[in-house]
């Protein structure tokens, strides 16, 4: 771990990464990413990089875990092993329990739960590279991921944590503020201003933490923004590929062009006939092109193309006449015999 520095404010106002006291770490967010979740966001903020992934509403297993009148959401706040300096042992630990517990509670109200009775929703956070405020990065996160997963919601929720250094109150702490502040307070909430989560490490006055309240709801609103940008993407890509009314499609001009294609095809395909073929299938050809540009045909010609039809189906033509025929006699038979039936009857 770094050493605690000697100052976190210098003399023009700005803290340790360039920030001033009331400014949030650059934040970017992906809508998305993970195509087996039903919805998903990948943050980076700051040095901070969180993945969330929701699955469900889906029906809960064992039965006895369900709600009858609502959805049971379960969130599991992760910390990669690798996600910081030293290595943290993997699996659940006292801190995550916990920050997976009020970290639920923070954008559960917003949640229409009622909807989805015996139900459940997962929200997985994974943080893959850590550097302070990475339960609010998760939130954030998370709820992006809902909307994304189609989860009918009041609207968003949005966490920001507010601290304290060198005697002032600071908006978004990085890592070395978090570590060695004087106070650190993460906060979550509604883009009402209603505060779902407020949590505190260390000392402040309740001056203080009326201003604390201000600058989060501030820094919450920046983050919202973000957060509403980032959902619109995922719609704008969608318009990207409309057909707008302008841009009719003209449809006779693609009938035209598909006929002139298939004309082209059919005189391809006759060249490469006569290219594969021997040297009388390309007579042949010849021929039958030479008969369709002529005049119409003299009777000898005419007769010596029914002769050529005649060559190839003389057997089996004779073999039809043959059965049509004995059809004929069949039931002509048939009738005569009823015939004599009847009259021995009389
Ligand atoms: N941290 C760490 N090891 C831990 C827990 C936390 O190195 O086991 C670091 C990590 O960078 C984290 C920061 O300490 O972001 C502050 O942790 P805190 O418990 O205050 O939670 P956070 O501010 O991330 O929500």
């Amino acid at each position: 771990m770094s050493d605690k520095p000697e100052k976190f404010i210098d003399e023009n106002g700005l803290r340790l990464d360039g920030r001033r006291v009331d400014e949030i770490r650059p934040m970017k967010m992906e809508i998305g990413v993970l195509s087996r979740a039903d919805g998903s966001c990948y943050l980076e903020w700051g040095k901070n990089k969180v993945l969330a992934a929701v699955y469900g509403p889906r029906e809960l297993h064992p039965r006895r875990l369900q709600k009858a009148d609502s959805v049971l959401i379960r969130y599991r706040y992760n910390m990669a092993a690798f996600s910081v300096e030293d290595r943290i042992r993997p699996g659940p630990s006292r801190r995550s329990i916990e920050i997976s517990k009020v970290s639920r509670e923070a954008f559960e109200p917003v949640v229409l739960t009622h909807l989805y009775p015996g139900a459940v929703i997962d929200v997985f956070a994974e943080v893959l590279q850590a550097d302070a405020g990475t339960r609010t990065a998760a939130i954030n996160a998370a709820c992006v991921a809902l909307a994304d997963a189609g989860i009918p919601m009041k609207g968003l929720v949005s966490a920001c944590a507010v601290g304290k250094v060198d005697g002032q109150l600071v908006l978004d702490l990085n890592k070395p503020e978090d570590n060695y502040g004087d106070a650190d307070i993460p906060m979550a909430m509604t883009s009402d201003g209603e505060i779902t989560l407020v949590q505190m490490d260390g000392d402040v006055t309740p001056e203080e933490f009326k201003k604390a309240i201000e600058m989060c709801k501030e820094g919450c609103r920046q983050i919202m923004e973000i957060q509403k940008e980032t959902l619109r993407s995922k719609f704008t890509k969608l318009e990207d590929v409309d057909i707008s009314d302008d841009e009719e499609v003209d449809v006779s001009s693609i009938v035209e062009s598909a006929l002139e294609s298939s004309e082209n095809d059919v005189e391809d395909e006759e060249e490469a006939e006569v290219e594969s073929g021997d040297a009388d299938q390309e007579d042949e050809v010849e021929d039958a092109d030479e008969d369709l540009d002529d005049e119409p045909e003299s009777e000898d010609d005419e007769d010596e193309d029914l002769d050529s039809v005649e060559s190839h189906s003389d057997f089996e033509a004779v073999e039809l006449v043959e059965d049509f025929e004995e059809s004929f006699t069949d039931v002509d038979e048939e009738d005569a015999t009823e015939d004599e039936d009847d009259e021995e009857k009389d």
